[in-house]
């Protein structure tokens, strides 16, 4: 007799597979295929070759393995066939297990993968495991892109020159790290904390998350997969938080994180969870934080602030009203540089309880109801309460001739 619902889960798989998602659609809707049938099907998208587990000297294990890895994990979570391959080849090429990187190259080649963006996850390998181990994937990487008659050098992708690799490293590590490093990084021994956070900025961020092929999204979810195979959770949970902020969901995280289970073990998968779910939501501002006006996007200045912030324009600059407001929320501690306004600028607060201060001046409390005035020229920040969320409206006076000149970060020492 005809099972019609077989084929139907057999149908679903050959439409899913066609657009490159995978099969857990069909696992949940009821599919009758066992773990052996989908891991065919997986098994046999990625590796251009028939599935036949009982082949070579350890027929068992490769059994054992593959109905794990292409029959199960592959069908948790919601990500790509192409994004579980290039997680894979990044995490292989953490541990270094050139010959499984090998085949998992090539796979992640079959399935659509560009030689790029293999890469660019290894280069992004090098800030945090070394050059050397990073040298020795992308030896097996050109391996083989030769073997597929790949010209070699691969394109070039590297956007920033020899002179703006600090601040073009600072525009992607600022909004997402804020100066978290540079504060732990002093008072060290003859200031090499200085050195050590400046390579930071310009290596990690200038020179390598700024080049093309992958965007800073992708890059933060295969940094969380490179943290997960190293298993070095402290700097996981900041890249977490990192990866949220470019825009991965914690579902994706979970999944992602998942995905590098069958080639990292148990520990290192299971620590990760840990630390994915002691991390707070998609943004801290948290519905218990009330204020009039939503409170818009992550603020697109973020370069010239510490911490978290988002803006909402209210009102933008034209020729109707000629005036520009805006909502800015802060999450605790964020604040702004130094900075002045050539036409001034009034602040009325809105919730929570901020600061402000000016060049020489006492630190000023805001609280709800609070208006400030200030002057055109006169060097100045505002921004949160250590402990507390703040949001406040934020006017721009003297319009068109307004404009905002940023200066440096406001110490910690200076912020209370
Ligand atoms: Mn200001």
């Amino acid at each position: 007799m005809i099972n019609l619902k077989k084929i139907t889960a057999a149908i679903l798989c050959l439409l899913s597979l066609n657009q490159g998602t995978i099969f857990a659609a069909v696992k949940k809707e009821g599919s009758q295929m066992n773990r052996a049938d989908i891991c065919k099907k997986n098994y046999e998208m990625l590796f251009n070759s028939t599935w036949n587990p009982n082949v070579g000297n350890d027929p068992e294990m490769m059994e054992i393995l593959q109905k794990y890895i292409f029959g199960e994990v592959f069908t948790v979570g919601n990500l790509d066939v192409k994004m579980r391959e290039l997680i894979t080849v990044t995490s292989l090429s953490v541990q270094q297990t050139l010959p499984q990187l090998n085949a998992h190259i090539n796979a992640a080649l079959n399935v659509g993968v560009k030689p790029l963006e293999i890469r660019e996850a290894i280069y992004l390998c090098a800030p945090f495991i070394g050059f050397p181990k990073t040298l020795n994937a992308l030896g097996v990487l050109n391996e083989v892109l030769a073997s597929r008659k790949i010209s070699l050098p691969l394109e070039k992708a590297g956007t920033v020159s020899e002179n703006e690799r600090f601040v073009k490293g600072s525009e992607i590590q600022t909004p997402l790290y804020g100066d978290e490093i540079a504060r732990e990084m002093q008072g060290l021994p003859d200031n090499v904390g200085e050195s050590v956070s400046k390579f930071l900025t310009e290596f990690c961020f200038g020179d390598i998350y700024t080049r093309g092929g992958l965007d800073t999204k992708t890059r933060e979810l295969l940094a969380v997969c490179i943290l997960t195979t190293t298993g070095n959770n402290v700097t996981l949970k900041s890249h977490i938080e990192g990866s949220m902020k470019a825009g991965n969901s914690k579902e994706t995280i979970a999944a992602a994180i998942v995905q590098c289970l069958p080639y990292v073990g148990f520990p290192n998968a299971l620590g990760a969870l840990r630390v994915l779910k002691n991390v707070d939501g998609e943004n801290k501002i948290t519905s218990d934080f009330k204020q009039p006006f939503k409170f818009g996007e992550v603020n697109p200045y973020s370069k010239y602030f510490t911490g978290t912030t988002y803006l909402n324009m209210l009102c933008t600059k034209d020729d109707v009203w000629n005036s520009s407001i805006g909502n800015v929320t802060f999450e605790k501690g964020a604040r702004t540089n130094w900075h002045k306004h050539t036409g001034g600028q009034i602040l009325l607060v809105t919730a929570g309880e901020g600061r402000y201060q000016e060049r020489g001046k006492e630190l000023r409390i805001l609280k709800p109801g609070d208006v400030v005035k200030i002057p055109p020229n006169v060097e100045h920040w505002h921004g949160a309460a250590p402990d507390s969320t703040f949001a406040h409206i934020s006017i721009e006076t003297n319009l068109p001739n307004n404009t905002s000149i940023w200066l440096e970060p406001v110490k910690d020492r200076d912020y209370k």
